[in-house]
């Protein structure tokens, strides 16, 4: 007889998602489940989130974070404008210096950092649109809140140098940022302090 496996759809779900982070074959199995099984409304919801997801939220044109569809929450609010500007490289990182409220200016968000073994550069990272934006809005100060392991340095080092030619003050985050993991992983008393504690570049 022919081995009977899962259905073609649920195969293809599957598929999907074992692509995700975080997500592993069993894993993507038991969702896939869970979905084909469920007799309420739930995975019309959840299918209707990710559309929602993927069809409005995009990066902020200016600052990178997330934005729908136009501007992001932060750079629409005029409270933070003229202010100080924080770079990090994830739109998650600048979530948690948000939790850690000890900032009060705009983001602008890297999305990686500089790495010539993944082939990394800084053209990959939209320097010369944040060198750009220095030039323009002229903030008393550009914040370096990069993680501080070997490529994280290499990466503030690199941009301390640019934005100094672009007349800007820079500071980077006091030491005991976690190393690789991204800010998201520090606690918010660790953000307040190495917010407090930074240093001119
Ligand atoms: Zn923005």
């Amino acid at each position: 007889v022919k081995r009977a496996g899962f259905p073609a759809p649920l195969t293809a779900l599957i598929d999907q998602l074992k692509r995700l982070p975080g997500i592993g074959p069993r894993g993507a199995e038991r969702i896939a489940v869970w979905i084909a099984r469920s007799a309420d409304a739930r995975p019309a919801a959840l299918a209707e989130a990710l559309s929602a997801v993927a069809e409005r939220v995009r990066p902020c044109p200016r600052c990178g974070f997330f934005a729908e569809p136009d501007a992001c929450a932060i750079c629409g609010d005029p409270a933070r404008a003229g202010g100080p500007i924080c770079v990090v490289e994830q739109a998650t990182d600048a979530l948690a210096v948000e939790r850690s409220g000890a900032f009060a200016g705009s983001y602008h968000v890297l999305g990686g950092r500089i790495s010539p073994l993944d082939g990394v550069g800084p053209e990959d990272l939209g320097v010369p649109r944040l060198l750009e934006r220095v030039r323009e809005e002229r903030p008393p100060e550009v914040i370096l809140a990069l993680g501080s392991d070997v490529e994280g340095d290499a990466t503030a080092i690199y941009l301390a140098q640019m934005l100094a030619g672009a007349g800007a003050k820079v500071t980077r985050l006091a030491q005991g940022m976690p190393a690789g993991g991204g800010l998201e992983h520090a606690g918010e008393l660790t953000l307040q302090r190495a917010l407090g504690g930074r240093r001119e570049v």
